[in-house]
């Protein structure tokens, strides 16, 4: 891959600075600066969505027939370069970058019709209901239980962590729909309506503060065969699919920097307030060392992206990206705190300001290295693909 841009490449770079420009208010970068959680809240991200819909750019992976973008790697690097530098929202992604693939690769034309239209427009927020109380790593030992009875599935079950629930319409979840001697034998990929009678959502407050994740109990809910993606029992194949892409498709080194940028500004805010922190030599080599591990990083993404042109899959390379991006995820936030020193403590002294997200973002990142698959079993994948077995 080459690295050096093309005039083509340069051009770009300055339709999307334009773009931003234009487009992206001073209230949705203040949203994104104050988003402690993994996500913000849909009224911060979704005015950004609608604005890259009417754009054409909401969905850089999708085949172009779909709505995608047909972006080339690099154009796709630059795009999420240049967002997160200009302090974009990120743009929320269980239903354009974990729903859509898996229904673009296995469902029917007619899911294709009624669910991609909608992601894309941002009218239908998706949440993803895969962990229960019994199976996180384990994730073949889900008991939620979809059984066919006449005209439609009935399912009863909890899944829990279900971040955004609260917010969505629609979730895909894997359901156990056979009892088979090897678990992952008798799991389904099902779409469920969020507003069935039967569903019930318990929120769960993280160690944030924030409500993003929850419990979501399912009494009876009836579900028509159409919302079954792909073969019945053959759900397995396809989260294992989605997880590639839900670990090395995020372009993370983007917003690790944005989160850099949150401290330098955080920095200044200390510094106007008499505390002299760029007086302090140690610190500010680490934060050098850390802006570096970023660039390096970044490297080791777009290499990877370079094999992911189009219907191409991230495949277990996807869990080193996961895997380090959530470790430098934590270092930053770890720096964040240190930098603040003992008025980290009074955090919630200054709402609404850059020094209120510092301390809940560090306390949120200790999670990175859990959704998304733990880093033990991110270590698993690698060490199995590397001993080809
Ligand atoms: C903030 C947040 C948001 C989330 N959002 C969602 C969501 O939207 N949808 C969803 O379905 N899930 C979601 N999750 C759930 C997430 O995917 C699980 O928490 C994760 O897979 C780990 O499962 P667990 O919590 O049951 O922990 P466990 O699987 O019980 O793991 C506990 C510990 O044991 C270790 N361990 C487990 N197996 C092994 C092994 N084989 N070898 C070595 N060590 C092992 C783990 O690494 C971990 O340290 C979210 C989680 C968090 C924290």
């Amino acid at each position: 891959m080459d690295l050096i841009l093309t005039p083509a490449q340069r051009a770009f770079r300055r339709e999307v600075q334009t773009f931003l420009a234009t487009h992206l208010t001073a209230e949705m970068r203040q949203g994104q600066m104050l988003t402690a959680g993994v996500y913000p809240e849909p009224d911060v991200s979704r005015p950004w969505h609608h604005a890259l819909y009417r754009k054409g750019w909401v969905a850089p992976l999708w085949p172009v027939e779909y709505g995608g973008s047909g972006w080339t790697t690099i154009e796709r690097f630059i795009f999420e370069s240049e967002c997160a530098l200009a302090g974009a929202p990120v743009v929320y992604p269980i239903g354009v970058r974990l729903a859509a693939p898996v229904i673009l690769a296995f469902g029917s034309e007619e899911q294709k019709r009624t669910y991609l239209p909608r992601i894309l427009s941002g009218e239908d927020y998706w949440c993803q209901g895969f962990s229960e109380p019994g199976a996180g790593s384990d994730l073949a030992s889900l008991q939620t239980r979809a059984v066919l009875e006449g005209d439609h599935y009935t399912i009863n079950g909890s899944k829990i962590w279900t971040t955004h629930a609260h917010h969505a319409n629609r979730m895909f979840a894997l359901v156990r729909t056979a009892n088979t001697p090897r678990k992952q034998d008798g799991i389904s990929f099902i779409v469920i309506d969020m507003q069935s009678p039967g569903v019930e959502i318990r929120p769960i407050i993280s160690i944030g503060g924030e409500h993003d994740i929850n419990q979501v109990f399912f009494t009876d809910v009836r579900v028509p065969p159409s919302g079954l993606i792909g073969e019945v029992n053959a759900g397995w194949s396809y989260a294992k699919y989605l997880l590639e892409f839900e670990r090395g498709t995020g372009l993370f080194s983007s917003r690790l920097r944005s989160g850099l940028k949150r401290i330098e500004r955080a920095i200044d805010a200390l510094e106007a307030a008499d505390r002299h922190i760029r007086d302090n030599m140690d610190l500010m080599a680490r934060l050098a060392d850390v802006a570096i591990e970023i660039d390096v990083f970044e490297m080791l993404e777009l290499m990877t992206l370079g094999l992911l042109e189009p219907g191409q899959r991230p495949g277990p390379t996807s869990s080193v990206l996961k895997l380090r991006a959530s470790r430098l995820k934590q270092t930053v936030g770890e720096l964040g705190v240190e930098i603040l020193g003992p008025s980290a403590l009074r955090w919630q002294d200054h709402p609404e300001d850059v020094l209120s997200v510092i301390v809940p973002d560090y306390l949120n990142s200790r999670a990175a290295t859990i959704f998304g698959g733990a880093s033990e079993v991110q270590l698993g994948i690698i060490a199995k693909s590397l001993a080809g077995v």
